[in-house]
This record gives structure tokens, sequence and C-alpha cells, in this order.
């Protein structure tokens, strides 16, 4: 059933076996996450209540891969290895999509904001809202995604320092 201010999204892997529909807003709000998986992927995290995520098809082609404590369910496609969608650790409750997996087309704007997932333990609380039925829509985060926007804006680079400070902490 999806909400007025929803749209349906549709994605899925390379190879097209996974195939999913989501419904979210048309313009998404996306965590970028720098723990030790999600720096190697890229994932771009959009994270829903389990009801509003429909997988299509592809369910038979989907391999399963847990690390540390394996509550998070990556699964990605066994025959073109994308991760399009997965069961978080943080939202067991929910699934993840992979913002960069969906299709062209129903993505009006994509907003990013930085997630520290080095620091899992401590910062993961801030997530848990976003499988709420309220979800993430019903909370104000614009100031910090904004000036995390207008840093890659300034300047180019930016993108690649913001990774930099981060690998730095990480390294302490
Ligand atoms: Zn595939």
């Amino acid at each position: 059933m999806a909400d007025a201010a929803f749209v349906t999204h549709r994605g899925g892997c390379h190879c097209r076996r996974v195939r999913f529909e989501v419904e979210a807003p048309a313009a998404l709000l996306v965590q970028e996450c720098n723990c030790s998986l999600c720096r190697m992927s890229g994932f771009h995290h959009l994270i829903v209540p389990a009801a509003r995520f429909r997988l299509l098809s592809g369910d038979a082609d989907l391999s399963e891969y847990t690390f540390n404590t394996g509550v998070a369910k990556h699964r990605f496609c066994r025959v073109c290895g994308v991760k399009s969608f997965y069961i978080p650790r943080s939202n067991p409750d929910g699934v993840d999509v992979n913002a960069r997996c969906l299709d062209d087309g129903t993505v009006e704007s994509l907003t990013i904001e930085p997630f520290d997932g080095q620091n899992w333990e401590s910062n993961a609380a801030s997530l848990a809202q976003l499988t709420l039925k309220e979800g993430p829509w019903a909370r104000s985060v614009r100031p910090r995604a904004a000036s995390y926007k207008s840093e890659r804006a300034i300047n180019p680079a930016a993108c690649g320092s913001v990774g930099s400070r981060w690998s730095a902490a990480a390294r302490r």
C-alpha cells in the first residue's frame, strides 16, 4: 500500500536476475557508510520497512555473506556479484536497498549523508528509526545533509578528502 508521498522504485542486480520494487520518496535520503564492507562496495543505503520492499525475481540466485555478528545478511547475486539489497544489522526488521541499483526514471534527487560505520556501536541507534512507521521522512536531517553536499559542491575533490579523513580516523 503506497503512501501518497511515496513512489514505487524498481531496481535490481546487473544481470537482472534479481529484481525488486521498493516504496520510498522520489527525493531520496541515503547513507554512505565507511565500514570495512561498505567502503569497498560503495553501497548507498536506502533502509525501508520490510513491507515497502518486494522481491520480484531472483530469490534462487541470491547468495548470502555474513561476518562479525552475523546479524546482517549480505545478499548478492551469485551470477553478477552485485549486492542490490540486503538485511542490515541496524534494522534486521527492514531491508536495505542499494540506491545505486535503482532504475532510472523515478529518483528525483539523492541526498547522501555520511554514516560512521567504523564506530557502528555508537551510531547504529540513529538508523533504528528508519524502519519505524514514521520513517526517515519524519525527521529533520537537512542541515547535516546540506553541509555534506555543499562541501562536495565547493570542491569536487572534497569527496575524496572526506574519505581520507575517515580513513585517517580509522587508522588511529
Ligand atoms: Zn545478477
